[in-house]
């Protein structure tokens, strides 16, 4: 995820505690595994940097493609360039589109960013270090990759995209260079091609591993999407999954802004911004800290399990 708009509101300031809820097969009813979420989530971190155009992004397309095919999963990829903010040469950025259930007419949008930014530039003493994104890219893709087993067995309803959005943040220069260029293009596409797939909703995910799992009200979520948000904490609370709380958090600037506004698809954004450990813990946000150690599988599943049952209720 990126900048953050505004700071502190309500219910985020108190301090809530680890989450209390183990959650177990039982209660969600799928075969989500924490444990194979969490060795996805490894997997992709031992590629190391994942940035749009390079040869570690071009392994984790190879990866995710395979995976998917191997699922029975239908593959698209959306390719187009733009110009590398630094130096001006072609960069090729490919979103990945996953389709389950094709022909379904009803369909609904899954989705998270996949590459990583190219430089941990909020890491005091390291900004030029290696910045592998355990939770910041890593995370959604290694849960969407953790789904698949489980979309793969579902009765759907309907047609289920995971869409992997690349050049969320080729940022070298935060005051220079665009964010959410995939989602950008993907939503400009939507709204230019009317063969593409129609969606009625969707839901972002970003940064959803931290292993003190806190998932407040995303306010542009809000915003844009009030209904789906009371609707996928209901789910939450109806699974006693507590990491979902039910109050106002952070305004985030996320993929979810061009689906909403230009693509005009209600799109929340689940996304736990608090990526600290104690009270006055330091962020991992953008810092070389950002890897598999802060993350966890049984956190994952939690998102996994509620977006399982946002799906099943699709009719
Ligand atoms: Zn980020």
């Amino acid at each position: 995820m990126n900048s953050l708009q505004t700071a502190l509101v309500l219910g985020v300031i108190a301090f809530c505690g680890l989450p209390q809820v183990a959650l177990s097969q039982s209660n969600t009813k799928v075969a989500l595994d924490p444990k194979r979420a969490f060795s996805y989530l490894k997997k992709i971190c031992d590629i190391g940097p994942r940035v749009t155009g390079t040869e570690g992004m071009e392994e984790q397309q190879d990866l995710l493609e395979q995976h998917f095919k191997k699922l029975g999963a239908k593959i698209t990829w959306q390719e187009f360039n733009i110009r590398h903010p630094e130096n001006g040469r072609n960069v090729v950025v490919k979103n990945l589109i996953v389709t389950w259930n094709p022909d379904e007419t009803e369909r609904v949008l899954l989705s998270t960013h996949y590459d990583t930014r190219p430089y941990p530039d909020k890491d005091l003493r390291n900004p030029k270090g290696i910045f592998i994104g355990a939770n910041d890219g890593a995370s959604g893709t290694a849960l969407f990759m953790e789904m698949g087993h489980v979309l793969q067995k579902l009765p759907l309803k309907v047609g289920v995209d995971l869409v992997f959005f690349d050049a969320e943040e080729i940022v070298f220069d935060a005051q220079r260079d665009p964010l959410f260029i995939g989602s950008t293009h993907f939503a400009q596409t939507y709204v230019d091609d009317p063969t593409t797939p129609r969606y009625r909703s969707g839901i972002l995910i970003d940064m959803i591993a931290d292993s003190d799992l806190q998932l407040f009200y995303e306010q542009n979520s809000l915003k844009y999407a009030k209904p789906l948000v009371e609707e996928v904490w209901g789910i939450a609370k109806e699974l006693k999954i507590s990491a979902f709380k039910p109050s106002v958090g952070y305004e985030i600037t996320d993929d979810h802004l061009p689906l909403n506004s230009i693509a005009k698809i209600p799109v929340i954004d689940l996304i736990d911004f608090d990526y600290t450990r104690g009270a006055k813990g330091k962020s991992f946000w953008h810092t070389t800290g950002d890897t598999p150690e802060q993350c966890s599988g049984t956190s994952m599943i939690k998102v996994g399990s509620v977006l399982i049952e946002w799906i099943k209720r699709q009719k």
